[in-house]
């Protein structure tokens, strides 16, 4: 069993690098109020989602999802993305939107009946693009109006509903930054449990268009040099694996 704490957008680890035991669990919940706790036999995962960890001893430390995610395996990161993502969908998923019943844990998924109208809600994923554009040797990089302010990254999106991906892609290039793109490709994905997006990469090139920000939602925008941009995306995201060309 894996046992994973969490609190907030943050994991608990051990200062001795030790996994988590049940132990642990116990240790943490007698000083800190809980605000989930679940198991999933199949993932063999055991989740314990702390409503503030305020009071935690001297054995423990806590660091972000964002930062364990540089330096932990692919399936260390399945199973904190996972406790992070059910935790979200738990606290949302109370009654079923179709009849209103208080809906109950189904026996065999993880998933949510409803016991009035037998619909069963599983877990959901927000699928989102993410592109990085290419124009010769540059890059083309852009800062949020509202989010991460100080930082240049990728143009991304939520896809719409009855769109494939590749739509998704042409459409937030040019509704963003003005410009039309070619060579779409994709490039991998990754989770992103803030609260449920499923990142999808893409690589295109410049086709045409002179670069016309949208105001709301892009600050700036500018073509730069890959060995020398300002992005900082942390390693072990699709963002860094993107510029980096890590694929
Ligand atoms: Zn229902």
């Amino acid at each position: 069993m894996n046992f994973v704490c969490i609190v907030d957008k943050e994991i608990i680890l051990r200062k001795d690098e030790n996994p988590l035991t049940g132990a642990d669990f116990e240790n943490l919940k007698a000083s800190n109020p809980v605000a989930d706790e679940f198991t999933e036999n199949l993932n063999e995962l055991s989740v314990l989602a702390l409503a503030s960890a305020d009071n935690l001893s001297d054995l423990y430390y806590r660091v972000t999802l964002r930062e364990y995610n540089v330096d932990h395996t692919t399936e260390e990161r399945f199973w904190a993305y996972r406790a992070k993502a059910l935790t979200g969908w738990h606290k949302e998923t109370k009654y079923c939107g179709a009849c209103g019943a208080k809906l109950v844990p189904d026996a065999k998924f993880t998933a949510m009946d409803c016991p009035e109208c037998k619909r069963i809600i599983f877990p959901r994923i927000s699928p989102c693009i993410i592109v990085l554009i290419n124009k010769g040797d540059k890059i083309l990089l852009a800062r949020h109006s509202y989010r991460n302010q100080d930082m240049y990254a990728c143009i991304a999106g939520f896809m719409e509903a009855g769109e494939s991906a590749e739509s998704a892609v042409k459409r937030e290039v040019k509704e963003e930054v003005g410009l039309n793109i070619k060579n779409i490709r994709y490039r991998g994905s990754q989770s992103w449990p803030f609260p449920d997006q499923l990142m999808l990469g893409f690589t295109a090139e410049y086709e045409s268009g002179e670069l016309k920000l949208q105001e709301e939602e892009i600050a700036d925008a500018q073509w730069f040099d890959r060995d020398n941009c300002p992005a900082s995306p942390k390693p072990g995201s699709i963002a860094y694996r993107l510029i980096h060309e890590e694929f």
